[in-house]
Formats: C-alpha cells, structure tokens, sequence
C-alpha cells in the first residue's frame, strides 16, 4: 500500500472537481434556505445507542455498516451513519420543538460513515444534504420536501431521474399488515437470515436484491390493502399536491426503505445513468422516531440526498455546471519592486471584493504567464521596472489579447469597472 493512499472505499476530492460538490451543497441547499429551514450541524460521532434505537436495532445500517468505537474513557460511540437521528436529538436537547413554532425546518450538510463494500457510487464515507421537518403531520410539508429535492436536482441541470412513492402507512394499520406478512413469509423456502429478517422486520424482506426471493414474493399481501382510512387520504393528499406541482412520480409498493423508523410517505430519488447504485437520495415521514429515542410525540418528515452520487449523476448527464472562474485578476510583478507593489494592488482588490491572485516565488514571465493562463483569470496585471517608472501597470484582458497601460493609481478602479 502507498504511503499516499486514502483508506479503502474513500476518496479525496481535489481541484477542480471539487468545486462540482461544492456547487451540489449549494443548489441542494438553496431551495431550503429559501423555504424556511435553518442550517443545523452536529458532531460527527453519536452515542452508540442513539443509532441503534434510532435507525434500529435490525437494520443493515446498525447490524452491519456502523463504524463503532470504544473511548479512553470507555464510552460506545459511533460514526454517524445518517442524519436524521442526530438532527432529532438536537433539536430535542436545544428545546427546539418548544419555541411554540411548528414545524422545527432544519437542513445539514456533512460527512457520514458506512462500512459497506466499497464499489461505484457506494464508499465508506460518502457526504450528504438533508432537510428535516419536525412536529407537524401535514401532507403538505411531506409534499414541500419532495418539491424541494425536485427543484434542487432540476436546478442543477439533472433530467434522467425519476421519484418513487410509497406510503408504509402507521402504528393503527401497519402492524396488521406485519403480521400478514409473515405470515406469508414464513411460508416460503428462505435461508436463514432472512428467516430471521421476518420476525424483526418482515418488510425489509420485501426489498430483499435475490431474483429467487423477489420471485417468491410475487404473491406477498400488499401494503396498499392495508392503509386504513387516515393513512389512505393523506397518500391521496400527498400525491395530489405533487401532481398540482408539476412534479412527476411512480408509485412504488416495494419502496421500503432500510430504516426503522419510516411511516407513511417514503420516497426515493433514482437516476437511471449510475447503474445498481441508482439511488440519489431517499426520505420519507417519520412519525415514531422523537419517542424511540425518548422525547416526545414529534411527526416528522425529512430526506437526505447524496452529494457524491449527485455529482455521478452530473458526470452520467454529461452536464457541465456553470462554475466561475475562481480567480478574474492574477498579477505577475518582474522584479523586488514590482512585487511590492503589485502584492499591493491585489490586497486592495481582494478587500474590494474582486477574486486574484498573485505569481508567487518569484517566477519568469513566461512561467507566471503560464499560471494566470491555467488560473482562468480574465485580466493579468504585469510590472516591471520601467513601467513602475513610468507609474503604470499593463493591463492585459485574458480573452481579446488586448493590452493597455493604466495609472497604477487606477488599477484597481479599472479592474472593478470592467469587471462590472
Ligand atoms: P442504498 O440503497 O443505495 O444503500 P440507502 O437507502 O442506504 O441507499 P439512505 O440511507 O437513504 O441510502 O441515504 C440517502 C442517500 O445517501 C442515498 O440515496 C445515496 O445517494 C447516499 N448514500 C447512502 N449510502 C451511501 C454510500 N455508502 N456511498 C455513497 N452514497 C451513499
Ligand atoms: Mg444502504
């Protein structure tokens, strides 16, 4: 193994495709902010415990994937696998719930962990943005998120991705429905993991990836026949309220999910370039999870989409974001004095809010040509001796070749000027 080898099933991201995830938080964040939700951050390690009530106990996220970890001092932590349990117990410590302003809209942005088998589009750490809607059972703050993502994806120039809709209805109609399906399951010929999958949770079964368990499942009883009447009409609502939108979906009865905690609307977003990885970003109404984890009754909805299968996403679209230049002013000073005076000029360009840089260690002309070419800067400042002289800089534009002397008092106005 290199010295210089990030760990297995992880990444660096480095200039310039960097600033593509960049540009993802921002257009999956901007839709939010613009919503009411309030950015919300919170450690990147939990209790263990935390993730074991709050994703639960049978989950491939608790069982298999959680990065668990032991202190000096003897505490279970674990590294976040997901968001949502953590935002939960945020806002409960903060008494946000309390501030008599329902629903508590929050969105994050951060790193999570998975030990998972590390392929394309799956890592061990991976980088999401999520949104979170605590206290209020509304369809339309289910509908909201879901309109939400869709105009966060379409914003960033993402047409080849598809929404599914389920609703696993709630604490009156699920159970019954539980029980028909195991029922059923215990009935089929499966080995024994997933026999033990039915008693802890029959419907993960049903999402079972196997062509022989997805054959024998043909028949399974069906969620949707048995909805009660409240859970019906707020599906009905829901599905409404996206179509008023504009907003396409599938419905989708096998949709659901590998966590615990979801009742009634679950969704995920799927893009059809990125092959077996083909979720970009999934959530759905969690109406039980504030009192798995001990607070109060607290229906919430959220989702968390995926920063890394995003930019895959962008990269399968072939789309090509509108990234700026990060740099319009790049100065290149021949000589001691030149560089004075031009560091100078930038300081006073950057204070007025114009992005440069600046050829450091002293290079040639052509070296540092080399560098304000690469920097995609729309001007180069140059100076030697004589034009300090003469109290000028050349003032080059990048894109026509022209170049001028301009009083190096005026620089920087000139610069501000052209640069609008
Ligand atoms: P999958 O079915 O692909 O395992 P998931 O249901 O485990 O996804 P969620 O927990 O809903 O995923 O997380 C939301 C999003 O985070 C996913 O849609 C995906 O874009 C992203 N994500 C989840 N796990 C990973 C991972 N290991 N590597 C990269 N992205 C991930
Ligand atoms: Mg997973």
């Amino acid at each position: 193994m290199s010295t210089f080898q990030a760990p297995k099933g992880t990444y660096d991201l480095t200039p310039p495709r960097s600033a593509t995830f960049l540009a993802v938080r921002e257009a999956i964040s901007a839709p939010l902010r613009d919503s009411g939700y309030g950015y919300i951050e919170t450690p990147g390690f939990e209790n263990v415990e935390l993730f074991a009530r709050g994703v639960g106990e049978s989950t491939d996220i608790v069982t298999k994937e959680m990065y668990t970890l032991t202190t000096k001092g003897g505490d279970q932590l674990a590294l976040r696998p997901e968001g949502t349990a953590s935002v939960l117990r945020a806002a409960l410590e903060a008494n946000l719930h309390k501030a008599g302003n329902l629903p508590v809209k929050l969105w994050y942005s951060g790193s999570y962990y998975r030990y998972e088998r590390p392929q394309a589009g799956r890592y061990r750490h991976f980088s999401q943005v999520g949104a979170e809607a605590i206290g209020t059972e509304d369809p339309a703050l289910d509908a909201e998120l879901i309109i939400l993502a869709d105009q966060a994806y379409r914003s960033l120039g993402l047409r080849r991705f598809r929404i599914l809709l389920n609703s696993l209805g709630d604490k009156e109609c699920r159970p019954v429905y539980r029980e028909a399906l195991q029922t059923f399951l215990r009935d089929l010929d499966l080995d024994e993991e997933t026999r033990r999958r039915i008693e802890i949770n029959p419907l993960r079964v049903l999402d079972d990836k196997r062509a022989d368990v997805q054959k024998q499942l043909t028949d399974a009883p069906k969620l949707r026949d048995y909805l009660c009447d409240a859970c019906k009409a707020y599906h009905e609502e829901v599905r409404a309220l996206l179509t008023a939108a504009g907003v396409a979906f599938e419905d989708d009865e096998k949709l659901v999910r590998g966590l615990d905690y979801y009742t009634r609307t679950t969704f995920e977003f799927v893009h059809d370039g990125l092959g077996s990885q083909s979720a970009v970003g999934g959530g759905g109404r969690y109406d039980g999870l504030s009192e798995m984890i001990g607070g109060p009754e607290l229906p919430s909805v959220g989702w968390a989409l995926g920063v890394d299968r995003t930019a895959l996403a962008l990269e399968a679209e072939s789309v090509e974001l509108d990234l700026p230049a990060t740099t319009s002013v790049y100065a290149v000073p021949l000589g001691e004095e030149a560089r004075r005076v031009l560091f100078g000029v930038v300081t006073e360009l950057r204070r007025a809010g114009i992005a440069a840089d600046f050829a450091f260690g002293g290079r040639g002309l052509k070296g540092a040509m080399k560098s304000a070419n690469r920097s995609g800067a729309r001007y180069t400042l140059v100076a030697g001796e004589r034009d300090l002289a003469e109290g000028v800089v050349q003032l080059k534009d990048m894109e026509s070749g022209e170049q001028s002397a301009v009083p190096l008092a005026e620089a920087a106005a000139e610069l501000a000027k052209r640069l609008g």
